[in-house]
């Protein structure tokens, strides 16, 4: 059964007229898993005709704005549509506090449960979903706070997410072989130093990395507003593994047993 990925945001930190920041959307088989948050995710759900209502499951790989802050307006809004289903939220330590604490203050409530899975692990991975559709395994990498990449299999299909993270070969096992991979790739190679000190990764090191775990398909993502085209970091990962291609909002590709197309549907 195949996996449908939208992407509704692909750049790192700031939003741009170009790019907004970290958002995605797997269809398997119905079930939508909304990974990351970012400012403004709502209203990409909907220019993308998503129903924001079908979305049932959300995990946050960080809590850093540009994957998180999108969080507590999805959340209200959700409810001022009239949402009674549950949402079940995977997220590291401290999510649960910053959204309760959001809505206390601010005077909003929602009336739905939420089912909360707080990370707080450094070693090996964890099961944080399991349904008919799919499961979701979680692992550390590594970034300037707790961070959590996520591998998605659904049948015999397998989706990795990392972002954000420093060059780590540690990821390694924990990516093998899938049949897309999305990395984060802030940087070009020339900016090796501060991708180093912001622990991010270079072009080059995500194509690396895809390269060592001998993936199907690599998908970059999380591009620095200063790129205004992709196509030096197109270049310098295809330098390391050729299947590759850059995200762009509003991309929806369909992960296949027989490779990753684009998909217009
Ligand atoms: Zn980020
Ligand atoms: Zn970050």
């Amino acid at each position: 059964m195949n996996i449908y990925l939208t992407v509704m945001g692909s750049g790192a930190a700031s939003p741009t007229g170009k790019r907004h920041c970290s958002a995605q959307v797997l269809n398997i088989r119905g079930f939508k898993l909304l990974i990351d948050c970012a400012e403004g995710t709502q209203d990409r759900i909907r220019q993308h005709h998503l129903k924001l209502q079908s979305i049932s499951t959300i995990v946050i790989s960080h809590l850093h704005g540009d994957h998180f802050f999108g969080l507590p307006g999805l959340l209200s809004t959700m409810h001022l549509c009239g949402r009674t289903e549950p949402v079940s939220i995977v997220a590291p330590k401290g999510a649960k506090q910053v959204i309760e604490t959001t809505f206390e203050l601010t005077g909003n409530h929602i009336e739905y449960p939420i089912e909360w899975t707080e990370m707080d692990f450094e070693e090996g991975e964890q099961r944080v979903l399991e349904n008919r559709k799919c499961t979701v395994d979680a692992f550390r990498i590594d970034h300037s706070v707790p961070t959590y990449g996520f591998r998605v299999t659904a049948d015999a299909l397998t989706y990795a997410y990392c972002c954000d993270t420093a060059y780590d070969e540690a990821i390694l096992p924990h990516i093998e072989g899938a049949d897309l991979l999305c990395l984060e790739c802030t940087f070009a190679n020339e900016l090796a130093e501060l991708a180093e000190q912001r622990k991010h990764l270079t072009a080059g090191q995500a194509g690396l990395l895809a390269q060592k775990a001998g993936v199907k398909q690599l998908l970059l993502t999380h591009l620095s507003a200063r790129y205004k085209e992709p196509d030096v970091l197109l270049q310098q990962a295809r330098e390391q593994y050729t299947n590759c291609i850059v995200a762009s909002d509003g991309m929806r590709m369909e992960i296949t047993a027989n490779g990753t197309k684009m998909n217009d549907l």
